[in-house]
């Protein structure tokens, strides 16, 4: 327990970004988070990795208060959120949160009556009033970096999964998040697909993103994470490189979990 919380503090002290401290979640009497603790840095990236039902969604959720926490704190750019959902004081409204915190899912809940070019522009005009010219430049630039640029015209219901969930990358790009959340964004998607999604991970990665990704994928996440993170039944049971947590485990339960997708 003591290694296990030495780990997850940060080892210089660079600021945070992002934090869960003591973060519980509970649906009636159903305990899901029994108090984790997280702490992400500028340009950190994280993976989250654990069985079905563990509580990788629903702590991935509590980290833009999509759900709200029952106990514990999530602290944005070393403030803490409050319920509200504007700021006052010293305390940061969900507003605030959501606005900079991006999150894309496993099923990519593109609005199918839009086209690509409009999904992206969606947030920028509607929720952060940017003039529409200056939101589709943007959402043409975001669409070449996923290279989809090509289908900006096109409807979701004429692309393929991996193209889906490229054109909702860009679409929470478009928000200029501070840290995206990723959701098993390649689990609904063919296995042929899978690697044009996770490149496009890669290259955000690269580019210094902020990120806590779900995944099943573990050498994309051996790859791609600093940190990996392995929640059993509601804890961070193990937490530590990629190299610890993935190719050398130590827990039993994680072992029994890592050698199922090797
Ligand atoms: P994971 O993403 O690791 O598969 P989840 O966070 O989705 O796990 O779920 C963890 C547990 O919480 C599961 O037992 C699930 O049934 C339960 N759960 C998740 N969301 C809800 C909800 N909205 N209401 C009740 N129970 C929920
Ligand atoms: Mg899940």
């Amino acid at each position: 327990m003591e290694r296990m919380q030495d780990m997850t503090q940060n080892k210089n002290p660079s600021t945070p970004v992002i934090e869960a401290v003591g973060l519980h979640k509970s649906y009636g009497t159903l305990e899901v988070l029994k108090g984790l603790d997280l702490s992400l840095e500028r340009g950190e990236v994280v993976a989250l990795i654990g069985p079905s039902g563990s509580g990788k969604s629903t702590f991935i959720r509590c980290l833009n208060m999509m759900e709200i926490p029952t106990g514990g704190t999530i602290r944005f750019r070393q403030k803490a959120v409050s319920e509200r959902f504007h700021d006052k004081g010293e305390e940061l409204g969900i507003g605030t949160l959501r606005r900079h915190v991006g999150m894309v899912f496993q099923h990519f809940n593109l609005f199918p009556h839009k086209t690509v070019l409009q999904n992206v522009t969606e947030g920028p005009t509607v929720v952060c009033k940017r003039p529409k010219r200056e939101a589709e430049e943007l959402a043409m630039d975001l669409l070449a970096q996923v290279g989809l640029a090509e289908k900006h015209a096109t409807y979701p219901n004429h692309l393929s999964g991996g193209q889906k969930q490229r054109v909702a990358i860009a679409r929470a790009l478009a928000m200029e998040p501070e840290v995206l959340l990723l959701d098993e964004v390649t689990s609904a998607l063919d296995p042929e697909l899978v690697g044009e999604v996770l490149a496009v991970i890669r290259g955000l990665a690269d580019k210094g993103m902020t990120m806590a990704i779900v995944t099943h994928e573990m050498a994309f996440a051996a790859d791609v994470a600093s940190r990996v993170l392995f929640l059993d039944k509601g804890v961070i049971a193990e937490t530590g490189t990629a190299e610890e947590v993935i190719l050398n485990p130590q827990n039993p339960r994680l072992q029994g979990f890592v050698a199922r997708f090797k």
